[in-house]
């Protein structure tokens, strides 16, 4: 039975969706104004493991993802970019689609763009007028936070007397400053984005879109709400004042939080130097593969410290996995099965169900396919390996990888043919030099091969070859 950490009721509780076998999940998605940061992609890829995990343990899972396209920060950089709204917003909206498919995050099932729903938000908007939750100041349309008694239930923050009345017209603002909400903002500056609305001309405030694009695709009361620690005030407990007052039913039965990415040490800032995006470690040359295989190494609800030694062993045990998943491949195993590597294989499936079932704890997950790695290596060494038993580990790591998503083949490059062609000559060539016992030839052509981008490894099976990262 999966448990997980639910933020709402601060407990981890045994989950089970509210209908059937199928699971109807959200994620808040990026505000494209730049490139996406790996901070961001901690929680992508966090919740695009819990995505997998429930369909291994048999969900059908909906999965939504919105875009925000508007809101202060993407109209700041408009401003000083000259372009339109849709061409800012489009160029890092594929962006970060590119570095989805990289790091191997599987698409959303909807992909809702914030712009492309304001007939949605005004109709959430008469809602929550009609039941005496907002009001109009300096023609903007507020939220009322303290017609919501339950405001503040999920981030505990409290509602302060005095505050009542107090407004912000901003996107992002403390928990200790709780206060009456924008929900649309009327238009005050020429050049700015606007869209006509019954509360006048405007643009909606960031919470309204989740809210109605949420409820639009996966109806008033959905099972999961993911996103990162920094967005559970204002933004969550703003969703949940905006659908719960208007639905008056429990909006998201599991709230799910992904926790900090620090990098070296300390929180991401441009301004510290250590700011970084896919694009930046694949130039340091990390794989996305070892990227995502860091990202989802440490459990979800921890701060993960990435540095740069971390991420460098991180590719190492990676290769560990993928040189283990080669070797079992080209195994040429006799007929029949060894009780203990079927044990092996059947305790390392418990443990790995039982460390993911813990709340998603990934690293106990991770550990016992390493355990296993062992185990067996020592068992082909030894010659207690059989063609059953390569079945079993074959099955067994497809399981593991349709959850963890890293045991592809490397998507850092494509190998050219003519480039192919010619590292097989080469290697042909190591052979026949390693036969005739001209080991001085051999390294040359390992050092040419070496020159090439191209990494040997010898096994009883032959030579592979790939190329490095
Ligand atoms: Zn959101």
């Amino acid at each position: 039975m999966l448990k997980l950490k639910n933020t709402l009721t601060r407990r981890v509780e045994e989950f089970k969706p509210l209908e059937d076998k199928t699971v109807r999940m959200y994620a808040c998605g990026p505000t494209v104004y730049g490139n996406i940061h790996i901070g961001n992609f901690r929680t992508f890829v966090a919740v695009d493991v819990l995505r997998r995990y429930l369909r291994y343990l048999g969900y059908d899972v909906r999965y939504v993802m919105n875009i925000t396209d508007v809101d202060d920060k993407i109209i700041r950089g408009l401003k000083q970019s000259g372009k339109s709204l849709d061409e800012y917003t489009g160029l890092y909206a594929e962006q970060f689609l590119e570095d989805l498919k990289r790091l191997n995050i599987e698409m959303p099932d909807v992909l809702p763009r914030a712009t492309a729903h304001i007939p949605e938000m005004a109709e959430l908007m008469k809602r929550l007028d009609e039941h005496g939750h907002t009001y109009k100041s300096d023609g903007s349309l507020y939220y009322r936070i303290e017609t919501f008694p339950e405001y503040g239930k999920l981030s505990g923050s409290k509602l302060d007397g005095n505050q009542a009345g107090a407004r912000v017209d901003v996107d992002e603002y403390d928990k200790a400053d709780a206060r009456d909400f924008v929900l649309w903002k009327a238009t005050k500056d020429e050049g700015e984005p606007s869209w006509p609305s019954p509360y006048g001309p405007g643009r909606p405030g960031w919470h309204l879109e989740c809210s109605a694009m949420s409820m639009k695709y996966l109806g008033e009361s959905f099972d999961i709400h993911c996103g990162g620690v920094d967005l559970i005030f204002p933004h969550h407990e703003n969703e949940i004042a905006q659908s719960e007052g208007a639905t008056g039913k429990p909006f998201v039965k599991t709230w799910f939080h992904v926790e900090f990415l620090q990098v070296e040490g300390e929180k991401m800032s441009r301004s510290k130097g250590n700011f970084y995006t896919l694009r930046d470690l694949v130039e340091k040359g990390y794989s996305p593969q070892a990227l995502r295989f860091s990202l989802l190494s440490v459990p979800y609800g921890t701060q993960l410290n990435l540095t740069f030694d971390e991420l460098h062993a991180r590719q190492s045990s990676l290769e560990r996995l993928l040189n283990f998943k080669a070797r079992v491949l080209e195994f040429r195993a006799g007929a029949g099965s060894h009780s203990r590597a079927q044990d092996a294989i059947t305790s390392a499936r418990v443990a790995f169900e039982y460390g993911m079932n813990s709340d998603l704890n990934t690293s106990a997950a991770l550990a016992a396919v390493f355990d296993l790695v062992r185990d067996l290596n020592i068992a082909m060494d030894g010659g207690e390996f059989a063609e059953g038993d390569k079945h079993a580990t074959v099955s067994f790591l497809e399981s593991v990888d349709s959850v963890f998503g890293v045991l592809g083949e490397a998507t850092g490059k494509d190998i050219p043919p003519d480039l192919e062609a010619r590292v097989e000559e080469l290697i042909k060539e190591r052979h026949a030099a390693r036969r005739d016992r001209d080991f001085k030839r051999a390294d040359q052509i390992r050092d040419e091969l070496a020159g090439l981008g191209v990494v040997l490894e010898d096994t009883p099976q032959g030579t592979r070859w790939k190329l490095k990262q």
